[in-house]
């Protein structure tokens, strides 16, 4: 059993320093705000998330987790770092969504709690913030049920990444603080492909996520080049 925690102190410590912020739609988070209504709309097409059991790997705030809920799901929502969470909680409750809980655990700590528990699991804009990215793959294909969804997100590795991800986000438009992304954690298609299919996980398909800053809006589309979507499907 590997019990040392999958975790990097300084990134948890970045998300809660930010976690006030969370719900405030022009913050530092509103990429998450502007992206979420395309990938809950794309997870709703392949599965309809009313009455499904759905956990949220790496929820921070809780912005899909608790737009899940909102569309029927029984949502958990999982993160590391506390603060993040306790928004989560507060706006859950302040807003009234329904079926949704949160809980400071670590994914790979819950796989072993509660192995093929959920029809859906969600880890978006999260393994690019975690040391052992595979090791997160693992836990989630373990959480799922045999059938069930996975769904991942994350940034691509190559020169446009950097351009667009990096110097791009950061230090031309800085619609994210400096720092917030390193470079060499960023994933290959072909590397989170390589780590689902170990994990048992059958590929489903990939979406690409582009941004026009001129007119601030993001779009879904084939170009995985930057940011993508993976959905998988745990072998029965
Ligand atoms: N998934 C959410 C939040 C993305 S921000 C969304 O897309 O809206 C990245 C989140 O990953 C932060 O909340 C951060 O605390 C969390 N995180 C980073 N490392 C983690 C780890 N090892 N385990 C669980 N969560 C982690």
């Amino acid at each position: 059993m590997n019990t040392t925690i999958n975790a990097d102190p300084q990134e948890l410590a970045k998300f809660s320093e930010l976690a006030h912020r969370w719900w405030d739609p022009e913050s530092e988070f509103r990429p998450l705000h502007m992206i979420n209504p395309l990938r809950l709309d794309w997870i709703a097409s392949l599965v309809p998330l009313a009455g499904k059991r759905v956990l949220d790997v790496g929820c921070g705030g809780g912005i899909l987790a608790d737009s899940m809920a909102r569309r029927g799901a029984d949502v958990l929502g999982i993160d590391l770092a506390s603060k993040p969470l306790k928004v989560a909680q507060l706006h859950a409750m302040e807003a009234g969504t329904p079926s949704i809980a949160y809980r400071e655990v670590a994914a790979e700590a819950l796989a072993q709690e509660s192995p093929a528990a959920f029809d859906v699991v969600t880890c978006m804009e999260m393994l690019e913030h975690v040391p052992d990215p595979s090791s997160i793959v693992r836990a989630c294909a373990t959480l799922a049920k045999p059938g069930g969804w996975v769904f991942f997100s994350t940034i691509n590795r190559n020169p446009k990444s950097f351009l667009f991800a990096i110097v791009g986000a950061e230090h031309v438009l800085q619609m994210l603080p400096k720092g917030t992304h390193e470079y060499a954690r960023f994933i290959r298609p072909s590397e989170l492909g390589r780590w689902c299919r170990d994990a048992g996980l059958d590929a489903s398909g990939t979406r690409g996520l582009e941004y026009n800053p001129l007119t601030r809006r993001y779009w879904m589309s084939n170009d995985t080049s930057v940011n993508y979507l993976a959905a998988c499907r745990k072998t029965a």
